[in-house]
Parts: structure tokens; C-alpha cells; sequence
């Protein structure tokens, strides 16, 4: 399922990230306070009356040092190619000025649906800026405060009445969706060659739902997959697209589309912070996640440490994956390559684990009596009953008496079991605390 994109384009200090924050809110994270997991807010799940979306900040992807107008005129192509809707936005303080005048042109073109927001209309009496802006030609302007939070409903009302209809990939459930995502040259390319392999089944390259994805099909034992936006992975050429954090964008698009994250490194150039902010990103979104190290036969002098050495280092670097498999492979020479594709079945299957009700319960009150529940201020955490309410990661509500007193320490080894006891190997597992006497 794919949900739709907004985009929220306009000149510097309109209040853009300002707007951003507001309809991004506070955002349930699966895991709290573990580094590596700080994301860049460019690109991040809103909600409104029960519709999730997806938002991007166009002014948080820098586009060097351009002159104000190639910037802007940078962020509208970048909007008008990633989103659904486009939100428009100026200043109802400073009046229409020549940038706004050429980004509405450009908008106007393509056809895309855009909402006006004049921003900084903190008060009511300051509802007569809005009439110069009809003048845009870009429909009813709707004015909003974000530093006061005014007028957000109304306009998300707008934004979400142009949504297109529920858009569905068209996959068959069955079809295990990897996404490879990892720094230009580690071999991704290559990787998707391999998979294919000589007795590929190749459909055909067929476009995605989302703009200009290119999906790539293909079947092996009677299974069958999809690699999220193959397209992306080449390099490509406009302005906005060499910028990093539009790749970053990419891949954060392709994320949310699949079921299995490869997230690609190179045995000779390590491990650098991007791989770190993405595979973060992977987790959070509930992604199975395996490691794939590509390039091993480039690691000369190999001796039986080595491997060991380079897992140690990916252990330290990803303290929050600790559930990822990792696979230290060869596109070139194919080493190890005929594992890929079994692990990936294996993660996909343990992403969809179902574990009947009564084995759950058993095992955790087994849990409960090697380590006793936390207590607070004299009071003690009681789980009354736990469920799986969904797959896809497996999700677990634990119905207890005070949700406060599920420490984190405590919800880690509550997961910890789970994991000793399940199979569950390269899937994160969500724990929900409920209240339930
Ligand atoms: P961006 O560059 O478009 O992302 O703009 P920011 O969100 O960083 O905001 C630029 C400045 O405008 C900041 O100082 C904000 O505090 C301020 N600002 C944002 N929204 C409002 C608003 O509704 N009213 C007023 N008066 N100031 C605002
Ligand atoms: P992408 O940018 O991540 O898609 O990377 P490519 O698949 O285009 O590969 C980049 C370069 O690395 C190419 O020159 C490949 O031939 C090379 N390459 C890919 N996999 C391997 C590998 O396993 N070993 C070695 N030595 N080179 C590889």
C-alpha cells in the first residue's frame, strides 16, 4: 500500500519546516533513545482524520549554493515528480514577491494539485492579507499560523480531498518486496543482477505507483519478488537528483514500499553515517532487514578474523539492529550469492510470524517468573494477557495494569524472549503496552 506524498514547497522562512513539525507531530518510535535511529526531518509520516501520508520538506534538501530562484525552481521539479499534493506556501507578511510569482507558474504547469498556505496570519484581523493572494491564480488561499497552529485543519482538509484514490501496488500479497538501499558503487546494481540470475523470469520492468519508480520482477522456485525502484539505484542527473539527501529521499520512499531491506555495505570502504540514518529509518518503519557485505573478494589477505572483525564493526555501528542477519557475499565472483535470496525468504517469513495466543501467553508468564516484573513507587507491573494484533512486523499488545511501569530494560528482555523462543531473525518485533486491568 502506498501512501500518499504532500509536499510542502516555498521561498526560505515562509515556514515551511515551521508547518513541517506541526503536521509531523510527535512520532511513535519503536525504540526510544538508541543511537543511530536520529533521522533527517526531510521526509516523515503525517496523519489526518485517520489518513496517513507521507511529507517532504522540500527546503530541508539543500541544493548548494544556487541563487534563490534555480533553488526554488529545484524544489517545485522535485515536487511536482515525488508527490500527490503540493503545498504552496508564502508569506502573509511580506505580500507575493517575484519567487513566488515563478514558482506558482511552474506549478500551474504541471498539473499537479497544489494548496495555497499564506503562513504567519497569527490573528483574525490579519485575514485581509489573504486577498492579494488570490492574484496567484492558485485557488482559495487558505490562511494559516504555525506558530499558533491556526488554520492546519482546514487546510489538511484540502490537501487530503485531493488525494488520489487508494492506489494499490498491485502485487500479489505473496510477492516478497526487497528494497536495496546503500552508497552509489557498493554493488547494489549488481546485486539485482545476480539475483536475477541466468534462469531468470523476468515479467517486464514495470512502473510503480510511486512517480518514476521502476519496479523489477522476477521469480525463482516458484517464488515470487520485486525490487523496489531499480530506477533509483542509477545515477541520475538534474539538479536536485545529485544532491545526497534526494537520494536519501529515494530510498526512504523505497523503504516504505517493501517487505525486505537489504541494507548494502562494501567490505573495502566500511560503514559511514548515512548507511547508519536509512537502515535506522528501515527499523522504525517495521522492515525486515538483512546486511548484505558486498564486494568480499576485493578483501585481499583474509584470514579467520576477518569476518569476524567486520561483523563486530557492523554490531557496534548498528546497536538497534542487533535481529539483522548479515550475509558477506561476492555480485562478482557470486560468492555466497545463492544465500541471498533463501535468507530473504527466511526474513520475510519471520516479518509475517503468527504465534497462536495460548504458546504466547504461556512463554511470557514462563518469562515473568525468571525475572519478575519492574516495580515503581511500591507498585508492581502486572501483564494480564498478551496478543498479536498484526504482522508485517509482528506486533504484540501486553495488557497490563500501569503501561508506565513497562520499563524499557523490561520491554528488552520481554523481547529478547520472544526472540529466543520465535523465529524471528531479521524482523523487529513492536511491543504495545495497553492499560487492562
Ligand atoms: P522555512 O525556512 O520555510 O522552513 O521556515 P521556518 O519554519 O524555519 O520559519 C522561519 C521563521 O518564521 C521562524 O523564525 C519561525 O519561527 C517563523 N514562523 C513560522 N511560522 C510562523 C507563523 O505562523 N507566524 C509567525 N509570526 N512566524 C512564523
Ligand atoms: P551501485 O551503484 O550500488 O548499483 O553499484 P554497481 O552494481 O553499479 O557496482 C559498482 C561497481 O562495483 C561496478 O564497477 C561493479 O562491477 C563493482 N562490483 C559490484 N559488485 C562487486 C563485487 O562483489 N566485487 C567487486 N570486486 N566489484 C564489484
Amino acid at each position: 500500500m502506498t501512501k500518499p506524498v504532500v509536499a510542502i514547497v516555498g521561498r526560505p522562512n515562509v515556514g515551511k519546516s515551521t508547518i513541517f513539525n506541526r503536521i509531523v507531530g510527535e512520532r511513535i518510535a519503536i525504540v526510544e533513545d538508541i543511537p543511530g535511529v536520529t533521522r533527517d526531518r526531510i521526509y516523515s509520516k503525517g496523519e489526518w482524520l485517520d489518513t496517513e501520508f507521507q511529507v517532504i520538506d522540500t527546503g530541508g534538501i539543500e541544493i548548494g549554493d544556487e541563487p534563490l530562484l534555480v533553488q526554488m525552481r529545484a524544489q517545485a521539479e522535485l515536487a511536482i515528480k515525488e508527490s500527490d499534493v503540493i503545498i504552496f506556501m508564502v508569506n502573509g507578511r511580506e505580500g507575493i514577491t517575484n519567487a513566488d510569482q515563478e514558482v506558482a507558474k511552474l506549478l500551474f504547469r504541471s498539473k499537479k494539485p497544489v494548496v495555497l498556505a499564506v503562513n504567519k496570519i497569527d490573528n483574525v484581523e490579519m485575514q485581509q492579507q489573504l486577498y492579494e493572494f488570490y492574484s496567484l491564480g492558485m485557488g482559495e488561499p487558505f490562511g494559516i499560523s504555525g506558530s499558533h497552529g491556526l488554520g492546519l485543519g482546514d487546510l489538511l482538509d484540502e490537501v487530503k480531498s485531493h488525494f488520489p484514490d487508494e492506489e494499490d501496488d498491485s502485487y500479489d500479497p505473496d510477492t516478497i518486496r526487497i528494497a536495496l538501499i546503500g552508497r552509489p558503487n557498493v554493488g547494489k546494481s549488481s546485486l539485482v543482477n545476480g539475483m536475477l540470475g541466468e534462469d531468470r523470469v523476468i515479467v517486464s520492468d514495470i512502473a510503480g505507483t510511486t512517480r518514476d519508480a521502476i519496479d523489477t520482477p522476477f521469480s525463482k522456485d516458484d517464488q515470487d519478488y520485486v525490487v523496489i525502484d531499480t530506477a533509483g539505484m542509477r545515477k541520475r542527473g538534474k539538479v536536485y537528483e545529485s544532491t545526497e539527501k534526494y537520494s536519501v529521499l529515494r530510498a526512504l520512499k523505497a523503504i516504505e514500499r517493501a517487505d525486505v531491506v537489504l541494507v548494502v555495505l562494501n567490505a573495502e570502504e566500511g560503514i559511514i553515517e548515512q548507511d547508519k540514518k536509512i537502515a535506522g529509518y528501515a527499523h522504525e518503519a517495521g522492515r525486515a532487514i538483512v546486511f548484505v557485505v558486498n564486494k568480499w573478494d576485493a578483501v585481499l589477505d583474509k584470514d579467520d578474523k576477518t569476518m569476524q572483525n567486520f561483523e563486530r564493526k557492523i554490531r557496534e555501528e548498528f546497536l538497534f539492529l542487533t535481529y539483522a542477519p548479515i550475509l558477506f557475499l561476492s555480485a562478482l565472483t557470486r560468492q555466497r550469492m545463492q544465500h541471498l535470496l533463501p535468507l530473504v525468504n527466511k526474513v520475510a517469513e519471520n516479518h509475517t510470524l503468527r504465534v497462536p495466543t495460548h504458546v504466547l501467553n504461556d512463554m511470557i508468564m514462563d518469562a515473568v517468573v525468571m525475572n519478575p516484573t519492574p516495580t515503581d513507587k511500591g507498585k508492581r507491573l502486572k501483564i494480564n494477557y498478551v496478543t498479536q494484533v498484526a504482522v508485517g512486523p509482528p506486533t504484540f499488545v501486553f495488557f497490563v495494569n500501569e503501561p508506565e511501569l513497562m520499563h524499557f530494560s523490561y520491554q528488552r528482555f520481554l523481547e529478547n524472549r520472544l526472540r529466543a523462543t520465535f523465529e524471528l531473525e531479521g524482523t523487529p518485533v513492536k511491543i504495545i503496552s495497553r492499560k487492562k486491568n
